[in-house]
This record gives structure tokens, C-alpha cells and sequence, in this order.
């Protein structure tokens, strides 16, 4: 075994285990393999090994590995936080972005998605712990929000994205049972079916509360360099 498959076969274990004491099936938690500042090649590594959902955060260093991988079957994930005059390279290169938190950012994203390509997949990301960062909307706005991108014609609203502050497990309960209260309404958006959180410290407490989608980073790829961005 390389390197590559012996880290993500571990987080396999390690998700397998965290789904068995809850008895979930390990098959409703994706792996997001997160590659922020990892070089193309590391990618293709994990690639090799099985990985096909990657996640990035910052948009000029992810248009270069799409570029470069673009002959790989990868499913890519927007993560970062979305600025708004950012949002064409977005609708057109990702297949989901995760930090949609305003109606005039899902409106963007559905204008200008390609009629050729597949409707764009979105969650709403959402401060579930009152944070101070400027990210995400307030739980009490998601009910309108997802009514509204519901609407739009070329988003595909999966469910919701949180990034809770370290070791604030409780949050990822309450974004469970916002998760389950959007899910319940009359008119619930026909693919609800994504929470996307966890990290590599926190996979475990996630999957307990009911992630879907957890987005391992450093577990996968070892820790990141900052510097050597440029
Ligand atoms: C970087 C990042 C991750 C991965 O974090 P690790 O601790 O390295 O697993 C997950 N989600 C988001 C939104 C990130 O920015």
C-alpha cells in the first residue's frame, strides 16, 4: 500500500467505525476529499486509489487543477467562501459549491450554469453557532432561502453546509435537526439529501449527529503549507 491508500483507507475505517456505534450504514457518508494547497499530483494519487470527490477552497489554485486533471472523472467541490464576483467560474467549473448563504449568490450561479451541463448542486451554508465571520445565513433564514433557490432553474439545493467552531459538537446537532425541520416542510426541495460537515478532527462527532458529506483534509493529505502558496 502507498501512502495515499493507506491514509484514506484509515478514514474509510474511521467512518465505518463512527457510522457502526451509531448504527447508520456506512454508505450514506460520502468522503470529501479536501486538496487545498496539495499539488495536482497528490490529486492524482488519490485518484489512483479510488478517490473521486475532491474539495477546494480557493478559486485561481482550483481552476489550475481542473485544468491539469481534467482527463480524471473528478466530481468537484467548491468549499471556500463564494464572492459574488466570483460566481461564473464557479457555475461553470464545479459540480457543487457548498458556501452558497444568499438568494443573490444561488441567483448567479443559476444564471450562468451552461444550458449544456447538468443543473449545479448547492448546499446553504449556514452559521449554526453564531460565529462572528461573516459566513453563512442564520438558521432562521434558511426556510425562506431554500423556498426561494428551490425556484431557480439550474440549482439542484441538496441540504446544508456547516463549519462549526472546534469542538462545538453540539452545533452539529442543531444543524441535524434544522436539516430534518427543512426536510419535514410541505414543500421540500425534491433532493434534500446532503449535510456536509465534519473535518478531520470532528469526523466522528459529525457522522454521531448525522453527516452525510464530511470534508477530511489534513487526515488524507497530511497537514497543509501555507507558505509554499504563493
Ligand atoms: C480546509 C477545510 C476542511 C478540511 O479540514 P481538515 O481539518 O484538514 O480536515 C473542511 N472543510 C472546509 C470548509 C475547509 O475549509
Amino acid at each position: 500500500m502507498n501512502q495515499s491508500q493507506q491514509s484514506r483507507q484509515t478514514v474509510l475505517n474511521q467512518i465505518e467505525q463512527a457510522c457502526q456505534r451509531v448504527q447508520r450504514d456506512p454508505a450514506t457518508v460520502q468522503l470529501l476529499a479536501v486538496s487545498k494547497t496539495h499539488p495536482a499530483s497528490s490529486l492524482r494519487e488519490m485518484y489512483a486509489v479510488g478517490q473521486r470527490c475532491f474539495g477546494e477552497n480557493y478559486l485561481q489554485e482550483a481552476l489550475e487543477k481542473i485544468e491539469e486533471l481534467k482527463e480524471l472523472e473528478i466530481e468537484w467541490h467548491f468549499i471556500g467562501h463564494v464572492q459574488r464576483n466570483k460566481t461564473k467560474h464557479l457555475a461553470e467549473k464545479f459540480d457543487w459549491v457548498h458556501g452558497v448563504d444568499r438568494l443573490i449568490i444561488a441567483e448567479r450561479l443559476s444564471g450562468q450554469r451552461l444550458e449544456s451541463q447538468a443543473p449545479l448542486n448547492i448546499c446553504l451554508q449556514v452559521n449554526i453557532d453564531g460565529q462572528d465571520s461573516k459566513d453563512g445565513c442564520q438558521p432562521e433564514e434558511v426556510a425562506e432561502l431554500v423556498q426561494d433557490i428551490s425556484q431557480l432553474p439550474h440549482i439542484r439545493l441538496r441540504g446544508l453546509m456547516v463549519i462549526p467552531a472546534p469542538e462545538n459538537h453540539a452545533a452539529f446537532a442543531d444543524a441535524k435537526a434544522l436539516f430534518d425541520q427543512v426536510k419535514s416542510q410541505h414543500a421540500q426541495p425534491q433532493d434534500w439529501d446532503t449535510l456536509s460537515m465534519g473535518m478531520s478532527a470532528d469526523l466522528d462527532a459529525a457522522i454521531a449527529a448525522g453527516s452525510t458529506m464530511v470534508r477530511v483534509g489534513t487526515a488524507l493529505f497530511g497537514a497543509r503549507d501555507y507558505s509554499a502558496k504563493s
